[in-house]
């Protein structure tokens, strides 16, 4: 078998790493540019041309409708997703739905689904890899957010695909990071990995006993990270050049990128400085002349005041973390703090305020997970004989269940169950004379279908005729340990059965 890379397909970075044979340790894979990450951005040109990560970047300020980012968040998700149209207001992008309905971006005319952008990104980390190694790359290992239902992992899975790329699993982020910190326990632990990345928190809660890593709870939030930090960054910015000139910026997409730019570097300056200055030259024309953007001070205070209310959307997703596990801080042994934005001063005080602990950070947060799915590779491969094979058991990210009478959903597997897993449930005929009945099944934690999503359905016939309620339909899901489901309908008198795989609808399939 080939390499097989461990790579963190991230919303603003990704990142990819491999274990050497010889010490079983992993390594980040510096890009072709010498950078440990790669910025996931894709710029296309009218000639078809791709560039990727830094230069394409670089081309974001001239060409910021040609050049897409972010579309993590995007990733399996319908256009009529509140989020997707939430978000389609922020991008400088045109984001659209292709003729299924799902989120699409469109450039030079052409539309392009988020997993064939993301595929760019995962190409270029592959052919990057393969010149320094000097060997082929056959596949990878990938991870997502925790919490990504169905869907969402599938897609992602078929961007690997697209890149040339088998994925032999796809692992959820902080399991990944938790696996590079440390995984040798001697005693059981809990521990809580606090991942705030570019575009996303996850928190998740692992008990860690006898090699065995057991996913407890995990909860986020798929709308929060450094992007709204920057955000609100470049709303203060353009208020301030509007108040210094008079001119407002809004619809000005060059220099909005340029506002981004800055934003962005001036927090992680403040990471490190108590204040910093921003000078930008040339920010709008005027028939008048030039406009410049200068601040002499722009404080560590001014910034943690603009995000406050980000910081505090830390809170929920880390009590209902804990309340999810059956667990309060004092169970808690450690934190380990994931992701760029824990570089941040303020942040890291909010994780130890909510979590009960400093959090460590014995791996570079930018750089653990792609490290933990190499030494995830590692293990499903096979390469290095002596490495401890440490046993995954992962959750369920999103309730499964079937849709009941009036559009009410029934959960029959519970999120954060634990997978493999397997459940039954009896239902019974709804009117008199019903010889079939149609199972539709749904992700999702709503109590109703409609705000669940859809995965597909299977039918069963045949059923004897007969009074409501009298015949009785056993529905068996069984999960594996891909997240594959596999659905049955059984009716127990005649033993007429129903069978169907379900994965959920690519971009193809409405
Ligand atoms: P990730 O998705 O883990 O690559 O995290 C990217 C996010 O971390 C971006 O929003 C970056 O701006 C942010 N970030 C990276 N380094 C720092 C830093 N030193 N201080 C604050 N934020 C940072």
């Amino acid at each position: 078998m080939g390499i097989v890379l461990g790579i963190d397909l991230g919303t603003t970075n990704s990142c990819m790493a491999v274990v050497d044979p010889s010490t079983g340790q992993a390594r980040v894979l510096p890009n072709r540019e010498g950078e440990r990450t790669t910025p996931s951005v894709v710029g296309f040109d009218a000639s078809g041309k791709v560039t990727v990560g830094s230069t394409a970047h670089r081309q974001a300020v001239l060409h910021p409708r040609e050049t897409i980012f972010g579309v993590k968040r995007l990733i399996g998700r319908r256009f009529s997703d509140p989020a997707v149209q939430k978000l389609m207001k922020l991008l400088p992008y045109e984001v659209v739905s292709d003729p299924a309905g799902n989120a699409a971006v469109r450039v030079h005319g052409q539309v392009m689904s988020p997993a064939e952008v993301s595929s760019h990104v995962l190409r270029c980390l592959k052919e990057s890899a393969e010149a320094q190694l000097g060997q082929p790359v056959e596949g990878a290992v990938i991870t997502v957010p925790a919490y990504f239902d169905e869907v969402q992992r599938q897609e992602t899975k078929a961007a690997g695909q697209r890149a040339g790329l088998t994925v032999h699993r796809l692992i959820n982020e902080p399991t990944a990071a938790m696996l590079a910190s440390r995984f040798d326990e001697s005693r059981p632990e809990n521990i809580a990995v606090f991942d705030l990345g570019g575009g996303t928190f996850d928190i998740s809660l692992l008990h860690v006993e006898d090699e065995v890593v057991q996913v407890l709870s995990t909860c986020g939030d798929n709308f929060l990270g450094g992007d709204n930090f920057d955000e609100l960054v470049v709303e203060a910015l353009r208020r301030i050049f509007l108040k210094q000139t008079g001119v407002d910026l809004t619809g000005n997409p060059e220099a909005l990128w340029r506002l981004k730019d800055s934003a962005e570097s001036t927090k992680r300056t403040l990471s490190e400085l108590d204040q910093t200055s921003i000078d930008l030259a040339y920010l709008a024309a005027t028939p008048q002349g030039p406009l410049h953007l200068s601040i002499p001070s722009f404080s560590r205070t001014l910034l943690e005041n603009l995000v406050a209310r980000e910081l505090e959307r830390l809170r929920a997703p880390c009590e209902q973390a804990l309340q999810d596990a059956g667990l309060t801080v004092k169970d808690i042994h450690r934190v380990i703090l994931v992701g760029g934005m824990t570089r941040m001063p303020a942040v890291r005080t909010r994780a130890e305020q909510y979590l009960g602990h400093p959090g460590e950070r014995s791996v570079n947060p930018d750089e653990a997970v792609a490290m933990g799915a190499a030494l995830e590779a590692d293990i499903v491969t096979g390469t290095s004989p002596e490495m401890p094979k440490v046993l995954l058991l992962d959750v369920l990210s999103r309730s499964l269940g079937i849709r009941t009478e009036g559009g009410r959903f029934s959960v029959l597997i519970p999120r954060n169950t634990t997978i493999p897993a397997r459940e039954t449930k009896v239902f019974a005929t709804t009117f008199d004379q019903q010889t079939h009945v149609d199972i539709e099944v749904y992700q999702g934690e709503a109590p109703t279908v409609d705000g669940n999503r859809y995965l597909g359905e299977l039918q069963l016939a045949g059923l004897p005729a007969a009074a409501a309620g009298s015949v009785r339909v056993a529905v068996d899901f069984t999960i594996d340990a891909d997240g594959i489901l596999h659905v049955t309908a059984r009716e127990p008198a005649t033993g007429r059965k129903a069978e169907a795989t379900l994965r959920p609808p690519t971009a193809s399939s409405p």
